[in-house]
């Protein structure tokens, strides 16, 4: 499972660049995993196979993007539809069409409006939760932390009409309290980051993501691919 942020030329300012991918070079990844005979798959593909719902293909890799930037729709889905890839994008949903203010000292660059969301919807993208604000569950009571979890669960499964069954922790910041109120949420699954892959013994509240930087060359994430092997997404 792969984790992506932003495609798009880097940001002038940006204190931390490394989120931002450059559209070429997220093509020439698309393009090697392709060569190396891997199958792009949402997040949901996955989650369905855990439930014993489906199989999984070959190969099966899960693209997914945090935070739904704007450049997810401009730049990275024309791409993903050349590759014909599925791909799953983590929504905060109570900043649909608003920008990035969880990070007030970065330039403020603009997320994804409904109407974004729902022509990628069509188009076989999948969509879960970053929770309502971007929040630091590890840091909230858990009565907050709930709440985060719960009312973005509730806002994404109305916008889209269909169940939402995951979120991406903000930061990756995850204890085992976290864990559990997304259970208690209603959620079947969160991801975390780090560079391995997914077994089917896997906990579904710490499924692992490896982080795809500005610095990721395409030669180092087919290495990554390779040695991790394939006994899971
Ligand atoms: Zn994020």
């Amino acid at each position: 499972m792969l984790m992506y942020h932003r495609v798009s030329e880097c940001p002038a300012g940006s204190r931390h660049p490394e989120i931002t991918v450059a559209p070429q070079r997220f093509a020439e990844q698309l393009a090697m995993l392709r060569a190396l005979d891997c199958t792009l798959v949402p997040l949901s593909t996955y989650l369905a196979y855990r439930r014993g719902e489906g199989a999984l293909p070959p190969r099966a890799v899960v693209v997914t993007f945090d935070d739904g930037y704007l450049d997810n729709y401009a730049t990275a889905f024309p791409i993903l539809r050349e590759f014909g890839a599925g791909a799953t994008i983590f929504l905060v949903s109570s900043l649909l069409g608003g920008t990035n203010v969880w990070d007030p000292d970065e330039p403020q660059t603009p997320l994804m409006g409904t109407c974004h969301v729902r022509e990628m919807q069509r188009a076989g993208i999948d969509f879960q939760s970053h929770t309502a604000t971007h929040a630091r569950l590890t840091a909230l009571a858990p009565a907050c932390a709930l709440r985060e979890l719960a009312e973005s669960r509730d806002a994404l499964a109305q916008l889209l009409g269909a169940p939402v069954r995951a979120v991406a922790y903000p930061w990756g910041a995850h204890d085992e309290t976290v864990q559990r109120l997304a259970e208690d949420a209603g959620y079947e699954a969160a991801t975390i980051v780090r560079r391995r892959v997914n077994f089917d013994d896997t906990p579904p509240f710490a499924l692992r993501r490896i982080g795809v930087w500005r610095s990721t060359t395409v030669a180092r994430l087919a290495w990554d691919i390779l040695r991790l092997r394939w006994r899971g997404a």
